[in-house]
């Protein structure tokens, strides 16, 4: 892969139900509701990771991470991440800037932006200041604005690290 930048761009959504801790960006954020999922359903990190894997042309998370594979029951997606860019470099690129929106009616994720910055660029070897997190509200509208389910959106510019 000989380009010296590569962009992609990621969607996640899940649904919203009672008895599951809702995590975004590796943060457990304390809520009535969680994400359903096979995995943490982090939104935040699968949005990421398939950015990754589509400015790599790797596909998505689906096809890395079975659903069906017991491996990755409950696992942490911030662990998933961390595997997606071991490709991203082992494709010799690194991580230029993320930006991010996560759209959910409630709660007010503002508290949690900088813990879910400081994780994200860890991962990502990058600094706080190459992650960007966006927040918006359904307006109560939508399956969002209804709170069934929440969504996130990444899109990611990959640097050739040679
Ligand atoms: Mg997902």
């Amino acid at each position: 892969m000989s380009a010296r930048f590569r962009i992609g761009q990621g969607t996640d959504i899940h649904r919203l139900v009672a008895g599951r801790q809702l995590i975004l960006g590796g943060v457990e954020i304390p809520w009535e509701k969680g994400l359903l999922g096979h995995s943490d359903a982090d939104i935040v990190c699968h949005a990421v990771s398939n950015a990754l894997l589509g400015a790599i042309g790797e596909g998505d998370i689906g096809r890395h991470f079975p659903d069906s594979d017991p491996r990755y029951k409950g696992v942490s997606s911030i662990e998933l991440l961390c595997i997606v860019m071991g490709l991203v470099k082992g494709k010799g690129f690194r991580v230029g800037n993320v930006d991010l929106t996560v759209l959910a009616e409630r709660p007010k994720l503002g508290p949690y932006r900088e813990a879910m910055r400081a994780n994200l660029a860890t991962v990502l070897e990058v600094t706080s200041d190459a992650i960007n997190i966006k927040a918006i509200t359904g307006e109560q509208m939508g399956f969002v604005g209804r709170e069934e389910g929440m969504m996130a959106e990444a899109v990611v510019l990959l640097e050739s690290a040679e």
